[in-house]
């Protein structure tokens, strides 16, 4: 973001404060610096030099998951997110505290092969400490090779079309059988995959720790390797890299991936009644629905209208909660994020929940760290059950 919009944007915040009833970390600790408005009045007292960095300062600004919550109830439309994002970059050098996990994501990002093959050295030693530590939901055995390494094509006998998927890492790294079900899926209803090589992290992490020019790099990198593809989609199993390539690419580059669309508005127009069989009737079953999904790319009705379709019922939930995960603030603010997980899932069982269903990676290892056993689903493997249980 330029300086000028970004101070413009700061002036247009009339203080009206109707970004707090929206705001998660708010709701966890309602003093002003953790709802929006006390964050960018913070940014522009700084921005004003009424203010310098100080520890708590930066804690007020790197503690907003970035959900995107606020930005829908600002009356003059402020993009409380990119505000966030800019500030950051501008107090990264005076941010101590993460110093470490900047360092940590910007080599993984930047070498990626070679952080995968010291992952690999050091899996049997680091994910058993980080499962003990709760920062990990389950123990992580990686791939013998790093998916996208491979560029791949799964083609199809009678082609209806051509789909490029955007794995992104949280489906690379922690759940690549979900990459799996969603080829299976595509191929089924006819579509050739094609998994491009080169593929990099959409940029996200760098920019939660405001790294805004390694973020474009990375950007520029997926740009150029998905727009020069002849597809009809890019899927991704991550809105967070959907919102990302699609919505925030323009922002940071002046260009994103037109074609990136979320797996369930796709689906949705995809599956018809004859291609799947209902599924067994299944008691306590929720949606939880990802922040960015919702609040970023405005996707509701379609995961429910998928699921209703093919034979679940959802319960209706009472609250309409961020999970806690946030990527980079579940491993900066462990106990916030703690307790938003545990009103989240309080919520889910008070329902009489049994099983969670949900199209965000991210929000899997979240939510599995708090289901008590209870199973949390991806969306697309619900999708696959349908297409495939007769096979
Ligand atoms: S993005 Fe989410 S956490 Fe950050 S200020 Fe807005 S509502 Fe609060
Ligand atoms: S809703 Fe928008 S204008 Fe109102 S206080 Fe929040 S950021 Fe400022």
């Amino acid at each position: 973001m330029e300086s000028s919009r970004y101070l413009s944007e700061l002036l247009q915040c009339v203080r009206c404060g109707s970004c707090k009833t929206f705001c998660p970390t708010y709701d966890e600790d309602s003093t002003e610096g953790m709802g929006a408005r006390g964050r960018l009045m913070l940014l522009w007292g700084l921005s004003s030099e009424q203010l310098k960095p100080t520890p708590i300062l930066n804690e007020r600004i790197f503690s907003c998951i970035l959900c995107g919550a606020c930005s829908g109830s600002c009356p003059p439309g402020i993009d409380i997110k990119e505000v966030i994002y800019h500030g950051r970059s501008l107090l990264r050098k005076t941010d101590k505290k993460r110093r470490y996990l900047r360092f940590l994501t910007r080599f993984s990002t930047k070498r990626p092969k070679l952080s995968f093959r010291l992952l690999s050295m050091f899996q049997y030693i680091l994910f058993p400490y980080l499962f003990k530590k709760g920062l990990l939901p389950f123990k992580i055995h990686l791939p013998e090779r790093q998916l996208k390494e491979m560029p791949q094509v799964y083609k199809v006998s009678k082609k209806k079309g051509r789909v490029a998927v955007f794995t992104g890492c949280a489906v690379n790294f922690l759940y690549p059988y979900l990459r799996e079900s969603l080829i299976n899926v595509l191929n089924g209803l006819g579509y050739e995959v094609i998994l491009p090589v080169g593929e990099m992290c959409c940029g996200v992490p760098l920019r939660a720790l405001g790294l805004e020019e390694e973020a474009i790099n990375l950007a520029k990198k997926n740009l150029e390797i998905f727009s020069r593809l002849n597809v009809d989609a890019v899927l991704s199993l991550c809105p967070t890299c959907t919102l990302a390539i699609k919505v925030e690419y323009p922002k940071l580059i002046g260009e994103g991936i037109d074609k990136a669309r979320d797996i369930s508005s796709f689906f949705l127009d995809e599956l018809n009644s004859s291609q799947y069989s209902l599924l067994p009737p299944l008691k306590g079953v929720v949606f939880h629905d990802p922040c960015h999904l919702k609040y970023g790319l405005g996707i509701e009705r379609e995961p429910r209208e998928i699921i209703k379709n093919i034979g679940i019922d959802l319960i209706k939930t009472e609250g309409d909660r961020c999970c806690g995960f946030g990527g980079i603030f579940s491993l900066s603010y462990k106990e916030l994020s703690q307790g938003l997980l545990n009103k989240c899932i309080g919520d889910y069982i008070k329902t009489g929940a049994e099983t969670i269903i949900t199209s965000c990676p991210g929000c899997m290892i979240q939510l599995t760290k708090g289901a008590e056993n209870k199973p949390v689903l991806h969306l697309i493997e619900v999708i696959e059950e349908a297409l495939f249980q007769q096979s």
